[in-house]
């Protein structure tokens, strides 16, 4: 399956047809190319060899119904997850996978532990984001946000991953708006600086988790390539590029990053006006602990008072392994299923 628009397709086709096939896809959101019923019958059929438009998933629903978890199946039989998140005020999030696996192996996060499989490409991110589109529109509602925090590093997949942005972002596409996207990255500085300089409205956020080089380096081996003062660098071009607030994510682990000298450290380190630090809850993975209630609050109380502008996650999913980090805890987790 291409799900990508291939301009060939239509090589022999009126210039017009390109907007009707852009429209069926993205608007119409029609599951097979007999609905597009704008189209020549020849071409319907041709396109459905091209280029089936049925998407295979495995799904699962979490006991308060505010997130569904999505297992993608790819034509070369591994599968990548995708999230639904339905907030409290009615707005919708998608949580979309940009590798299978991960290589970066950060301690905390159960995609790190498969390692990377393979880069998705731009029409297999698609698939997830048009799966849930899908879905939704029976609801006779459409998708609010999108975020790049399921599986694998956007960064380190950049053209695949910016190529579904444009797609999901433009008006013949989803029309998701630019600061209704969000790219997380574990600070691929290379990939930082590309972004700052495509002058687009994304949101960025970088996985920070400590405060200090040391602990960093045992929580997410990439700082050894990246460490904190580039990144920081790296953020700041961003920052004068595109004029944009960045948020920093900040894993509360108990009795590891949660001190109230690790909150004063972080509060010297981020003390600038546009950024944000966004706490984490952990969900387990079995290596940790989550900090505690108290802990929780101490750390925000001491962002706060140093003028840090800090807000806490409200985690979605849990009983499904569909909150961060727990992608693929499963045994289907991206292996192939036959
Ligand atoms: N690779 C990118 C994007 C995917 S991870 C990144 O690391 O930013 C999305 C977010 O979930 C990141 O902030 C990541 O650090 C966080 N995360 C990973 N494991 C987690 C866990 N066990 N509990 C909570 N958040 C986790
Ligand atoms: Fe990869 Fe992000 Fe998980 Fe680290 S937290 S292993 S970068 S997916």
């Amino acid at each position: 399956m291409n799900w990508l628009f291939q301009a060939n397709w239509l090589a022999d086709e009126k210039p017009y047809r390109r907007q009707q096939v852009i429209e069926g896809v993205f608007k119409n959101l029609i599951t097979d190319w007999g609905q597009a019923t704008n189209l020549p019958l020849a071409l319907r059929q041709y396109l459905e060899l091209e280029c089936s438009l049925e998407i295979d998933a495995i799904t699962s629903i979490s006991k308060d119904k505010t997130s569904e978890k999505a297992l993608i199946k790819y034509a070369d039989g591994l599968c990548a997850e995708t999230v639904l998140m339905r907030h409290k005020t009615g707005r919708l999030t998608v949580c979309v996978s940009s590798q299978i696996g991960c290589p970066l192996g950060c301690s905390f996060c159960a995609t790190g532990k498969l390692g990377l499989q393979r880069n998705l490409t731009a029409g297999e991110i698609l698939m997830q984001v048009l799966y849930w589109a899908r879905l939704v529109k029976q609801e006779d509602d459409r998708l609010n946000n999108l975020v790049f925090m399921g599986m694998g590093e956007p960064l380190l997949n950049y053209d695949e991953v910016w190529s579904a942005i444009r797609w999901i972002n433009s008006d013949e596409g989803l029309g998701i708006g630019a600061r209704h996207i969000s790219i997380s990255t574990a600070g691929i500085v290379p990939g930082i600086r590309r972004l700052a300089a495509e002058n687009y409205q994304v949101n960025l956020a970088i996985s920070l988790h400590a405060s200090n080089n040391r602990l960093r380096t045992k929580l997410m081996p990439i700082n050894k390539r990246y460490n904190i003062e580039q990144v920081l660098i790296a953020v700041d071009n961003y920052i004068v590029k595109t004029g944009r607030q960045v948020m920093f994510e900040y894993l509360l682990l108990s009795g590891i990053n949660d001190s109230p000298n690790h909150a004063r450290e972080l509060a010297k380190l981020l003390n600038k006006s546009l950024y944000i630090v966004n706490l984490l809850p952990y969900n387990p993975t079995g290596v940790y602990r989550a900090s505690k209630k108290e802990e929780q609050n101490e750390f925000r109380r001491i962002l706060s008072e140093a003028g840090i502008k800090v807000t806490v996650r409200n985690s979605l999913g849990g009983d499904i392994d569909a909150a961060c980090g727990q992608l693929a805890t499963q045994t289907t987790n991206s292996l192939p299923i036959r």
